[in-house]
């Protein structure tokens, strides 16, 4: 069956929460929100959400970072929306920028003919730096180094449901490493080059995948399909961004059989929540890959976004077992959200209120038919259902 080797929701139905507040172990975490100073409108509706739907009863810290320095009001008006502890902190060069094997001007220039072709956010450098951070970098930043767990948190967000459990704990209990709640296709014009990255990674490494993988494939084209002109015509980065020493290996041997008809479906975990272990991020593994993938360039001369780079790395390193869809959160970021059976506009038509939880919508839960959507995870192999 398949929900026996798939994960389940963690908890069933409505659990309220103990008056005196939850007990239990507490969790090595922290929520990480990166931001600018103007954005502070935007962190405020997030911080009331987040702490009105789960916050006030468990107080887990927040580490707010910023390339620039957060000035006093945007500090002082965050700790007025919670009684958490609240740490500020500054990213420097060494996670942020260009790194001094990039030609900053080459970089430039890609960046630049991204916004002539009007790639979404493509001609923006700081976005490629956000990016680039978020792949790489954040859980290696001095303020999370105590921490073994995150929550990732973004301006403009929203939760619509009470979290009345731990998801921490409950990961930890379960054996996960990663955590989603919505996964969404990623527009392929800012990640033309990802896919071939990532698998010359799995293979040069001689990764097997353990099932996840097959989650961002595209099905097998049927036998006489000639792909697209287009397609065939992808330019390979230029390798005039790389710096490297004679001798040094680069990725020109990349060939195509290397991807055994394999194609990037343009699934991703939308990254903008996460919640994940920071040493999975940590591990050798993790950052070869991400060594791997910054040093072709695609950071700049493409706008690979922090959502597929986590994703992919997902998908070569880790197995369906290690991954929570987190289906019972009510979360909505900009004009994407996932709306889940336990979220209080889809319970109108209950009379009263839902207080119990009944034997047949256990039941119903338990078979994953309750909820929104069918898990992505789950539907691997045929294109991930997406939206
Ligand atoms: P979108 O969600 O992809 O539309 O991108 P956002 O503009 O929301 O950026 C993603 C996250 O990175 C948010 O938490 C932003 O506050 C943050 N961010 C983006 N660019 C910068 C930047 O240049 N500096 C800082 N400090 N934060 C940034
Ligand atoms: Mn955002």
């Amino acid at each position: 069956k398949i929900s026996e080797k798939y994960d389940k929701v963690f908890a069933t139905g409505c659990m309220p929460i103990e008056p005196d507040g939850p007990k239990g172990p507490k969790a090595n975490a922290a929520f990480v929100v990166l931001a600018r100073n103007k954005e502070l409108e935007g962190v405020i509706q997030s911080l009331k959400s987040i702490e009105r739907h789960f916050n006030r009863w468990f107080h887990y810290p927040y580490v707010f970072l910023n390339d620039g320095d957060f000035d006093d009001d945007f500090i002082a008006t965050v700790k007025n929306y919670t009684s958490a502890p609240v740490e500020f902190g500054k990213i420097d060069n060494s996670m942020w920028g260009f790194p001094d094997w990039v030609d900053p001007e080459v970089a430039k220039e890609g960046v630049r003919k991204q916004g002539d072709a009007a790639i979404m956010y493509g001609g923006m450098e700081s976005y490629h730096h956000m990016c680039r951070f978020y792949s790489g970098h954040f859980y290696k930043h001095p303020l999370l180094m105590k921490y073994e767990w995150y929550w990732r948190l973004e301006p403009e967000i929203k939760y619509f449901c009470d979290i009345t459990y731990d998801p921490f704990i409950k990961m930890q209990e379960a054996n996960k490493t990663y955590g989603f709640t919505i996964a969404v296709k990623e527009l392929r014009e800012t990640v033309p080059n990802i896919f071939r990255y990532a698998s010359a990674y799995k293979r040069k490494n001689n990764i097997k995948s353990k099932g996840l993988w097959e989650m961002f494939l595209e099905p097998p084209p049927e036998k006489e399909e000639v792909p697209p002109e287009e397609e065939q015509k992808q330019e390979k980065l230029p390798d005039e961004i790389l710096q490297t020493e004679p001798g040094d290996k680069t990725l020109d041997d990349i060939d195509p059989e290397a991807m055994e008809g394999e194609s990037y479906n343009m699934c991703h975990f939308w990254s903008n929540f996460e919640i994940a272990r920071l040493d999975w991020f940590r591990s050798k593994e993790y950052e070869d890959f991400f060594n791997m993938m910054d040093r072709s360039g695609g950071f700049w001369m493409e706008r690979w976004g922090d959502a597929p780079i986590h994703s992919l790395a997902a998908g070569a390193l880790l197995s369906p077992a290690d991954i929570h869809y987190f289906r019972d959160f009510g979360y909505r970021h900009t004009t994407i959200q996932h709306c889940p059976a336990n979220a209080p506009a889809r319970q109108l038509p209950r009379e009263p209120y839902l207080e119990k939880t009944t034997d047949d919508e256990k039941k119903r839960i338990e078979e994953d038919e309750y909820w929104a959507t069918p898990d992505p995870v789950k539907e691997n192999g045929v294109g991930c259902r997406c939206r």
